[in-house]
């Protein structure tokens, strides 16, 4: 999800040489931001509307 705007139009458009962070941009405001690689199989539980 874009930080700036908060649109779910995000689009990968880069990853880090150790793989842990990629950045996206976001496809509304064009804002491009770098997040942490989401664990796979993560059970979170976190339900974020
Ligand atoms: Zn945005």
């Amino acid at each position: 999800m874009c930080p700036k705007c908060g649109s779910h139009r995000t689009e990968v458009v880069g990853r880090s040489n150790d793989l842990k962070t990629i950045t996206v941009r976001c496809n509304a405001c064009g804002e491009r931001s770098q997040m942490p690689v989401e664990k796979e199989g993560a059970q979170e539980g976190q339900a974020v509307g």
